[in-house]
């Protein structure tokens, strides 16, 4: 087993595909879309257990990364403005496999499945461990990656591993720093400071919309998108 793979290894809820995670519909757009159409169409397009259902049409794709609750399903929701396209859960550790939403018919936003939650049988997640080291590592298509923190808690060891791994592989990261809205302004100065120290974040409110913005203008600065 690889590095990353070890790194997730006991941390995966044993994941019960969730049936309807989403539906094709029309999305209001977000509010500074790269195109800067009226209307964004996001379309869920399959949840993946294994690389061969990963999708073969070679589309650039964002992936979206982060602890177990920390507001990943929320951040996919806010950008393409609807609520319902990814899966939002209240529990830490709730099961899903890589989701992927086609944006525009353009690109993919890629759901990667949380980590942290400690409760899982280890057997039980190894696959999961193998499955997202194996996206990570070898697809082609995968342009950037947002490393999601919770703004009140900043940067946890796990979080560290991973963007070390991502800076090992060179892969492209930014980092978003969730539910902004949950702090008050010193507490925003302070939590925003702390994750600085190791790479500067956006903001982000799934609630006030905060970030949405900067984080499509970042999308849209990724090369082939
Ligand atoms: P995921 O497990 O990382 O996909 O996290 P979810 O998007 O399911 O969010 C977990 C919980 O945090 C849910 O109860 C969300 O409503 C809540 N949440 C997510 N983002 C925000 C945010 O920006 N602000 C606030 N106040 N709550 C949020």
């Amino acid at each position: 087993m690889g590095l990353l793979a070890s790194w997730y290894y006991g941390w995966f809820l044993l994941r019960v595909p969730i049936l309807v995670r989403a539906r094709i519909e029309e999305q209001p757009v977000a509010p500074a879309c790269p195109s800067g159409i009226v209307k964004l169409l996001a379309e869920f397009v399959r949840s993946a257990s294994s690389p061969e259902q990963f999708p073969a049409d070679g589309l650039p794709e964002i992936a979206f990364l982060g602890r177990s609750n920390v507001g990943k399903s929320s951040l996919i929701n806010a950008l393409v403005g609807q609520r319902g396209l990814a899966f939002t859960s209240s529990t830490p550790g709730r099961t899903q496999a890589i989701n992927f939403y086609r944006i525009d018919g353009k690109y993919y936003f890629v759901d990667l499945p949380g980590y942290g939650y400690a409760r899982v049988p280890r057997a039980a997640t190894e696959s999961w461990a193998k499955l997202i080291e194996h996206y990570l590592r070898e697809r082609n298509t995968l342009r950037l990656s947002f490393l999601i923190l919770d703004a009140r808690r900043g940067w946890m060891e796990k979080d560290l591993d991973l963007k070390t791994w991502l800076e090992a592989h060179r892969r492209p990261y930014l980092v978003v720093a969730s539910k902004i809205d949950k702090l008050n302004q010193s507490e925003q100065l302070h939590g925003i400071k702390a994750i600085r120290q190791h790479a500067e974040p956006l903001p982000f409110s799934a609630v006030t919309g905060r970030g949405v913005r900067e984080i499509w203008q970042a999308i849209s600065k990724t090369h082939q998108l």
